[in-house]
């Protein structure tokens, strides 16, 4: 059954509750216990979020040592780290997610390539004479265009010059695989409404024991990194979706010729159809696309109308359509930014889902030609 009575195609701005995630929080929803208190029930809700911290370790391959700090989501956890690692130097990628780069006022911006990658050669040489207290923010995914970030070789420039690396890796969970003990990625961020569970919960994996500054202080929780009493029911969710997104990994590949299908519909339709980071790695249920003479506003709220729900990019608080700084940061064009749309499946997208999509969007291109009299 569904939640919504809409084509739901923006999974990147927050996935569906699964449904035995539910299951698993509404059974904790109605303990009493707090995870601090020695008594019976407070051990069984602090058994619970000991259990979803092993579920998250087990999904990143976090180190044995780890240090996994539940957040009330990855936007407290970007600026835990950033604010609180302490280095002299922040150099993020100029296509972090905003809560990487408002995190600090004083850093310096890694460029990108067009096609949406990380500038390794350039990173290398703004690390050239580093004195150590260097910190590196890279993702691993990109939310907008999907395009996979090269982490491996960042964290062998990092090691090469002795910066520690933080990899906000939300958009990566459940899409490919994570593995903090082979890369050897100093802190990490997970969300766990972009997995398939609750919002207003997520992580700080600090994999390495290197010293990080509390945000929140009070009563010492989450070993004095995170104040406050523990979101059980969150974190118990978070946990559920953690297993599930190993579990679900395979499947979730399978998106993949769905997003190529919506590709070549889409281009063969109309040929000023641009497609950004179409020739690198990319994850499998994300397409950025722009159609040059329509503004994404017109055409998001065309596909509304027509019950279809996708985005133009990171979801933005006013709830208004504000330009894409990753498509700017790959170099593209004032008219690509300003026309770009995503459609980024999911867990519970159907064959018919993408059928209708493609139909009312083939629907509406010809309605927006008509109006300009270019048919
Ligand atoms: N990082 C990335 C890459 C994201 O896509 C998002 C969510 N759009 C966030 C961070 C913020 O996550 P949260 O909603 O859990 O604060």
């Amino acid at each position: 059954m569904r939640a919504i009575d809409s084509i739901y195609l923006d999974h990147n701005a927050s996935t569906p509750l699964k449904p035995e995630v539910l299951e698993a929080m509404l059974r904790v929803l109605t303990m009493p216990g707090n995870a601090s208190s020695i008594h019976k029930v407070g051990r069984t809700a602090r058994r619970h979020i000991e259990a979803a911290r092993e579920q998250v370790a087990h999904l990143t391959q976090a180190r044995s040592r780890a240090v996994i700090v539940f957040t009330s989501g990855a936007t407290e956890a970007n600026n835990l780290i950033l604010k609180g690692a302490g280095c002299r130097r922040i150099l993020v990628s100029a296509i972090e997610h905003l809560s990487v780069l408002h995190a600090v006022e004083s850093k310096e911006i890694i460029p990108v390539l067009k096609e949406g990658i990380v500038d390794l050669a350039a990173l290398d040489a703004m690390l050239q004479g580093n004195d150590g207290d260097v910190l590196i923010s890279v993702m691993a995914v990109n939310n907008e265009t999907g395009v996979i970030q090269p982490i491996e070789e960042v964290m062998a420039l990092a090691l090469k010059h002795g910066a520690l690396l933080h990899v906000d890796a939300v958009q990566a969970a459940g899409k490919i695989p994570i593995n903090l003990q082979k890369t050897g990625v100093d802190f990490m961020t997970l969300s766990s409404h972009k997995i398939g569970g609750p919002q207003g919960v997520g992580c700080l994996i600090i994999n390495n024991c290197a010293p990080v500054r509390p945000l929140i202080s009070g009563g010492g929780q989450e070993k004095y990194l995170r104040a406050g009493t523990e979101n059980l029911a969150g974190i118990v969710g978070f946990g559920v979706a953690c297993a599930l997104a190993e579990r679900d990994m395979q499947q979730f590949q399978s998106l993949e010729k769905w997003r190529d299908q919506i590709e070549t519909r889409l281009s063969d339709a109309d040929d000023t159809l641009k497609i950004f980071g179409k020739n690198s790695p990319r994850v499998a249920n994300t397409s950025m696309f722009a159609l040059p003479f329509a503004s994404a506003e017109t055409q998001l709220i065309a596909l509304d109308l027509a019950g279809v729900s996708v985005s133009n990019g990171s979801a933005c608080s006013s709830g208004t359509v504000k330009e894409s700084h990753v498509l700017k940061a790959m170099g593209a064009a004032a008219n690509e930014i300003s026309s770009a749309l995503r459609v980024s499946l999911g867990w519970n997208t159907t064959e018919k889902d993408v059928e209708t999509f493609i139909a009312q969007w083939l629907n509406m291109r010809d309605r927006i030609k008509t109006r300009l009299g270019t048919v």
